[in-house]
């Protein structure tokens, strides 16, 4: 289960922006008509960024939520009042589900096995669509329409309503259990954006808006997600020695470091395979992330990891520092090995330094971090050492 914290931080910045462009529709009157003008230039234009990127970054889901979402406000603009009526309902059932099924599925290459099945199924959808806007089939319809609630959702259909309620419980569901928080948390939002422009369709520009505020989530998402692959480590989730270095360069004069190290990893390795060793590095970084004291902790590669604490002396950041060792001594980790499962215990090592007046620069710092370190294993592992 996802933190609170993170929810709240990775659904606010969508909710933002969606917002923003809510005010937007209901400050209408107050706001220069030239601005509501230039709406539909500005989607295309951010679509067309949101596709460059994509396939560039290898991003394709985007792909698949921009171009339908570029296609549906010329059916609503070009046909006629019935058949856009047709379309309306459809999308309104199709879209969120659609939205559901491509964050769902896994990013591989457009034209891989597993890219080629996704265009097939898109292509199949509009198709469908297509099919039935233009030859109508009255049963089906009447079918769609029926009354669920006793309440009107108008314009939306009673199914439409279903359907959207059940892929935001879904959505809700990823957010709060699914690692993938950025994604999950900013489709979440686009589909309840999608679904205000749906219901607000007849109020001036509400749908237009939506469809921007959609690109700008995803434009601002396909940011935050090149931040995320430059600063932090895939694996454990932890910022990476990049994003240590920034933050150094950004410390006071008053600043100490543990350089951690976990004991005998190569062994261990050996011995259970390495997918095990990286299950034992997630629950080691796991246990680091949640520091005390004001430290943050750092991949710094392979199996070793930093922590910095900004403005506290080498005593205070021991006293955290041997706090962790002792939790993940204390931890058991359970490891299958052939048939057998086994309960084994995970030892780290660590150096702590405070920075001193002799330190050229936090590289400096390091190194005697590193030490230390060397220190604390030739004195036998499993403990920290102050330099
Ligand atoms: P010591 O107690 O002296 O630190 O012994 P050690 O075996 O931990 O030391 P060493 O630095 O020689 O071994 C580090 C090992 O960490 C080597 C490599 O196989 C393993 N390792 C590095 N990165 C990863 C990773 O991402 N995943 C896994 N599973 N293993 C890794
Ligand atoms: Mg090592
Ligand atoms: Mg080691």
């Amino acid at each position: 289960m996802n933190s609170s914290k993170s929810i709240a931080i990775n659904i606010a910045i969508p909710l933002f922006i969606s917002f923003m462009f809510a005010l937007m529709v209901f400050n209408e009157a107050k706001i220069p008509k030239i601005i509501f003008n230039l709406v539909p230039y500005l989607f295309y234009a951010i679509s067309a960024l949101i596709l460059w990127v994509s396939w560039h970054f290898n991003r394709n889901r985007f792909i698949f939520v921009i171009t339908p979402l570029l296609l549906m406000p010329l059916g609503f603009e070009y046909l006629d009042a019935k058949r856009a009526t047709n379309l309306f309902l459809y999308v309104s059932m199709l879209f969120p589900l659609h939205f559901l099924i491509f964050l769902s599925l896994k990013e591989r290459g457009l034209f891989s096995i597993w890219g080629i099945i996704k265009i097939i199924f898109f292509v199949l959808e509009i198709v469908v669509v297509l099919y039935f806007v233009f030859y109508p089939n009255d049963e089906l319809i009447a079918l769609l329409k029926m009354k669920i609630f006793a309440s009107s959702f108008y314009p939306l259909e009673d199914i439409s309503v279903v359907i959207g309620i059940f892929v935001l419980i879904a959505m809700t569901f990823l957010v709060v259990f699914n690692r993938y928080m950025l994604y999950n948390s900013s489709f979440l939002v686009i589909t309840l954006t999608f679904y205000a422009g749906l219901y607000f369709i007849k109020t001036p520009y509400a749908n237009k808006l939506s469809l921007l505020a959609i690109g700008v989530i995803i434009f601002i998402l396909l940011i935050r997600e090149s931040y995320r692959l430059a600063f932090y480590d895939e694996l454990t989730s932890l910022p990476g020695r990049r994003a240590l270095v920034e933050d150094m360069a950004k410390l006071g004069m008053k600043y100490s470091l543990a350089m951690i190290d976990i004991d005998h990893f190569k062994k261990f390795n050996d011995t259970y395979g390495h997918d095990t060793g990286d299950e034992v590095l997630k629950m080691v970084a796991s246990k680091l992330a949640n520091v005390s004291g004001g430290g943050k902790a750092y991949r710094y590669g392979g199996e070793e990891f930093v922590l910095l604490f900004p403005s506290r002396d080498a005593d205070e950041s021991y006293k955290h520092t041997d706090i962790l060792r002792e939790t993940i001594a204390k931890s058991p980790f359970s490891v299958r090995n052939k048939s057998s499962q086994k309960t084994i215990y995970i030892n780290i090592s660590s150096g702590v330094v405070q920075r001193s007046s002799q330190d050229k620069d936090p590289f400096a710092v390091m190194k005697r971090a590193d030490n230390a370190l060397y220190k604390a294993k030739k004195a036998g592992r499993n403990q920290v050492v102050k330099a």
